[in-house]
């Protein structure tokens, strides 16, 4: 499945994805289409495989980007409930999910990556003002990048609207310990976060799977296991 989907070009490569059903909405297939993945990993780009991108950071393989945006799609796209998503991207990295995130939220929605290695949360914002429609999104404000502690989620002052009403989706893009209960605080009602937890008695780096955290309008937590990766830890920063 990891490497199936590899192409020679942006377009190849989400068209694999596609047939592959990795990527399964047209939305989604839309949204991954208008964002170039070679302004993001520095090396072998349109491979379906994850690629360093210094600071022990790695761009996740484009299935990993697909399967986050399938399962998060419902809380990330515009609708009647829910006309401007509220997004927070944890472990920004190389901005490329970020991005496609915001492509996905619409004129109202808001996406938030928090990076902890400052040249990384730059390194998001350089690589989304690469593009004339990155460079849109981050000048309207649709996106921001910020630096911090992304095992206590993101309390967003600076935006007005959004200020007390939590996140509509979160996506996780390293592999915690445990689901953070500043994260599930952090999360609306209704609302879902994607997370790649360590397994239980395992120590870091070992077993990992993807965990699927949905909480309901009455705020009632639904945690569900869906399958195993290899993700970087969610980490302390480094120290200087
Ligand atoms: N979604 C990114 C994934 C990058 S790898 C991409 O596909 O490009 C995971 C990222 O999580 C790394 O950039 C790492 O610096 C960041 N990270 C690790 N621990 C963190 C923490 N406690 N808070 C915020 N970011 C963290």
């Amino acid at each position: 499945m990891a490497w199936r989907s590899s192409g020679t070009s942006n377009s190849e490569l989400i068209e694999n994805l596609w047939r592959n059903e990795m990527i399964k909405h047209p939305d989604a297939k839309s949204a991954f289409l208008k964002v170039d993945r070679a302004h993001y990993a520095p090396r072998s780009p349109y491979e379906d495989c994850p690629q360093p991108i210094g600071h022990h950071a790695t761009i996740s393989a484009p299935h990993m980007h697909a399967s986050a945006v399938e399962h998060l799609l419902p809380f990330i796209t515009p609708s009647e409930e829910r006309p401007g998503p509220r997004v927070l991207d944890i472990g920004s990295g190389s901005g490329y999910l970020t991005h496609v995130l915001a492509e996905l939220v619409g004129e109202q929605g808001k996406v938030v990556g928090v990076e902890h290695i400052s040249e990384l949360k730059e390194l998001g914002e350089r690589n989304m003002k690469k593009s004339k429609e990155g460079r849109e999104l981050i000048e309207k404000g649709r996106v921001r990048f910020r630096v911090g502690d992304g095992r206590r989620g993101w309390i967003d002052d600076e935006d007005a609207e959004g200020k007390g009403k939590g996140w509509d989706a979160i996506h996780v893009g390293a592999a915690a310990v445990k689901v953070h209960e500043e994260l599930l605080e952090q999360l609306a009602s209704p609302g879902r976060m994607f997370i790649p937890v360590e397994d239980e008695g395992e120590g870091q780096g070992w077993g990992q799977h993807i965990w699927c955290v949905d909480k309901d309008e009455k705020g009632e937590v639904r945690k569900r296991k869906l399958f195993g990766v290899r993700y970087v830890p969610l980490t302390d920063a480094p120290k200087a």
